[in-house]
């Protein structure tokens, strides 16, 4: 069986958690916290707080944007749950935008149309880690003076016109969970652009009080100061992390090249028509997190899953857009209401992806994918 992921754990990540264990040092913040810390700095020049998923990433933003009933809140409806339940647990309604064609990320131009008196901000998702069109939504943000938050879950590492995503916005919100570039079982990482709202995040991570001030020994006492709550990972969590992040370079090249390997298959079958590929456009890079194929329609994806499952490859289809869920349908949406949405999950599906992932392997999920097609082309 090939399944869609599988973590790359070495010895690496073996000694950094036994170590972590060994410190009997196991709470947050302590050694690997402060090596990510530091690593983060060193690699990507990024300052973020550690925290338990992207999740609670996201959810820490709805908190520090002070979102609450009777706000809206602009984000696509093309993205996992979280994105949204981050401000809808805060009472605030989500305003679902749909996609553009090619990108699958919000449709920057669609925006506006759905701005009120009660928008307050924007989620935005780098789908697949390629950017927004960020220049346009930081334009409308401005003019309505609305907050922007990037859910970056998958765009470690990629970058919009030479700036790392994630850093962009007033705050941006990664995932290290266990399906992502790197990983540390349940993770995430909150960036906070303004250094006061950084204070007040530290807080809120600690259980709303100056704890970290405390260990930095700037008090000598720690107190409750903000509501809060327990964000903060476990440190053996982070010594995973770390691992995973001295060999970031060595996981990213061999995601990108199963990544090329797959698109190199497949030009051809997109240009007489019969899929599309992923696009990236001229402002955005490419991390790897995501291979998908656009296929014809919905019945052909689902022949295509059995195809693969009858061959021992697990290849799976995402998001059933939040619009038309039960949750959406309680906010009054309905089918046919973000039609490039409602179209394009039904037709897209997703190559399993990841470092260890074996050329032989690879290969074989192309010669099935490309037997199929094949008949496909011969079908029409
Ligand atoms: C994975 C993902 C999340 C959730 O990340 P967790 O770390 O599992 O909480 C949120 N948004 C998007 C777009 C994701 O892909």
């Amino acid at each position: 069986m090939i399944p869609f992921n599988r973590a790359s754990i070495t010895n690496l990540e073996e000694k950094y958690v036994l170590d972590s264990l060994r410190t009997k040092k196991i709470c947050g913040d302590n050694k690997y916290t402060k090596l990510v810390d530091e690593i983060l700095e060193k690699k990507f020049n990024l300052r973020g707080l550690l925290v338990t998923s992207c999740s609670t990433a996201l959810d820490m933003t709805a908190i520090l944007c002070d979102l609450k009933k009777g706000d809206e809140v602009i984000c696509p409806s093309y993205t996992f749950v979280s994105t949204s339940n981050a401000f809808v647990l805060r009472g605030a309604k989500p305003v679902f935008v749909d996609i553009d064609k090619r990108t699958l990320n919000m449709d920057a131009d669609k925006i506006e149309e759905k701005i009120t008196d009660k928008t307050r901000a924007i989620y935005v998702v780098h789908y697949a880690g390629v950017a927004c069109d960020m220049d346009k939504i930081f334009e409308i943000a401005k003019k309505y003076n609305l907050k922007v938050i990037e859910d970056a879950a998958q765009a470690i590492g990629s970058y919009y016109k030479g700036k790392l995503l994630g850093t962009l916005a007033d705050y941006g919100c990664y995932s290290f969970h266990e399906t992502k570039n790197i990983v540390m079982g349940e993770g995430g990482l909150l960036i906070v652009k303004d250094d006061k709202e950084y204070e007040l995040a530290e807080m809120i991570r600690e259980k709303g009080t100056n704890r970290k001030q405390f260990i930095k020994g700037f008090v000598d006492k720690y107190t409750w100061k903000v509501p809060g709550s327990s964000y903060l990972p476990s440190d053996i969590l982070a010594a995973l992390l770390y691992a995973q992040l001295e060999r970031f370079d060595e996981i990213q090249g061999k995601r990108i090249s199963i990544w090329e390997k797959y698109n190199e298959a497949l030009e051809l079958y997109e240009q007489k028509g019969i899929i599309n590929r992923p696009y990236i456009p001229e402002y955005a890079t490419n991390n790897a997190h995501m291979y998908y194929v656009i296929l014809k329609d919905n019945e052909t994806r689902t022949r295509l899953i059995q195809r693969f499952r009858e061959n021992e490859i697990e290849a799976p289809f995402h998001y059933i857009p939040l619009h038309i869920s039960p949750m959406g349908k309680k906010y009054g949406y309905k089918e046919g209401d973000l039609p490039i949405t409602e179209e394009y999950a039904s037709r897209l599906i997703r190559l399993p992806l990841y470092a260890d992932l074996t050329d032989q392997e690879v290969n074989k999920v192309i010669k099935v994918l490309t037997e199929f097609l094949d008949e496909e082309n011969k079908r029409k």
